[in-house]
């Protein structure tokens, strides 16, 4: 039953990523109206970039036979940090010449009167799996991108736990070895210089053997990635099943920890593992959070693969401008 004031208007999700922008017009239960993803190639000018997103909008709207004053909201997913009370993107990583910058505001020439949101992309990434993808039905998930780093979302009853300087949820930085290998974001020890796939590049580079099978699919173990650790372990190569399962033991320590901090019904992670799928990475990984976690909260609590893929960034954006809208019609 729908809530009292319960918005079934729909929304428009924009994501900014490192190599596409996704555009996606969707209601909230999920139905998409209207959908395009066109290159980032950031001009190095963000009024420039944010005037083209804005039309592109609008040409999505004008597809769909909509007007900016239909739409329940605007979410924009955009990678951290940024400080979304001031609805202001500080530096990502993909956008050059983005300092300090205020998109809600410069978004508005293209959408007058619409309600905007700003979130950072893990963060979208968790609300999208939590709504429509793998975390669907949970009360609380917590999500991982396990991608080229690794970004953290947490969600608890729809909404996304923010903390007091927009870094709750920063799991890849949690060090699991103190002063132990260095981090890309300038500490020691953390997740993600163990389980980011830049950090794993970086190790094997290093490790992987010179002839074996690792090196060999990659075209010379500098060019190995944990894609091809993936693709060699699933043949049964020695080294990348080793180092899938020391993978595996950093995975399990960190969702350990956060099962103690957060307690949540779900764990949802990205790309790696579910391109490892459950053989390689998730059994291993439930089995040993089992072992070390307390069996009243490792029992019920599931770990599980994200499932929207390729589409999650449609998802990502509209989940956050419905999330909002969600909480303004119910509040
Ligand atoms: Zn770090």
């Amino acid at each position: 039953m729908l809530q009292k004031g319960f918005s079934i208007r729909p929304a428009l999700g924009i994501d900014i990523g490192g190599t596409k922008v996704a555009y996606c017009l969707g209601r909230p239960d999920g139905t998409l109206l209207a959908r395009h993803r066109r290159p980032t190639e950031p001009s190095g000018d963000p009024d420039q970039d944010i005037a083209r997103m804005g039309a592109d909008a609008r040409a999505l709207l004008d597809e769909a036979g909509l007007a900016p004053g239909d739409l329940a909201g605007v979410g924009v997913a955009v990678p951290g940090p940024l400080d979304p009370a001031r609805d202001r993107v500080i530096d990502p990583p993909n956008m050059p010449g983005w300092h300090d910058v205020n998109v809600v505001a410069r978004l508005r020439d293209a959408l007058p009167g619409v309600p905007m949101v700003l979130e950072n992309d893990a963060n979208a990434a968790a609300l999208a799996e939590a709504r429509f993808g793998a975390g669907k039905g949970f009360r609380s998930l917590v999500y991982l991108t396990m991608s080229t780093g690794v970004g953290g979302g947490i969600v608890m009853d729809g909404k996304v736990r923010h903390g007091r300087t927009v870094s709750a949820g920063e799991v890849g930085h949690i060090p699991l070895v103190w002063e132990g290998e260095s981090c890309f974001c300038g500490l020691r020890g953390c997740a993600e210089a163990y389980l980011g796939g830049r950090a794993w590049a970086r190790r094997l580079a290093g490790v992987a053997p010179p002839d074996g099978r690792v090196a060999e699919l990659a075209g010379g173990r500098e060019h190995a990635t944990p894609v091809q650790v993936v693709e060699a372990a699933k043949e049964g190569d020695a080294f990348a099943l080793a180092e899938i399962e020391r993978f595996n033991r950093y995975l399990a320590q960190t969702l350990v920890v956060l099962t103690f901090v957060l307690d949540p019904d779900a764990i949802v992670l990205g790309t790696i593992v579910a391109a490892a799928g459950d053989e390689l990475v998730l059994d291993p990984v439930r089995s040993l959070v089992r072992e070390h976690a307390w069996g009243r909260i490792a029992e019920g609590l599931e770990l599980r693969a994200a499932s929207l893929g390729e589409e999650l960034p449609y998802y990502a954006g509209l989940c956050v401008a419905l999330a909002a809208s969600d909480s303004s019609s119910t509040s």
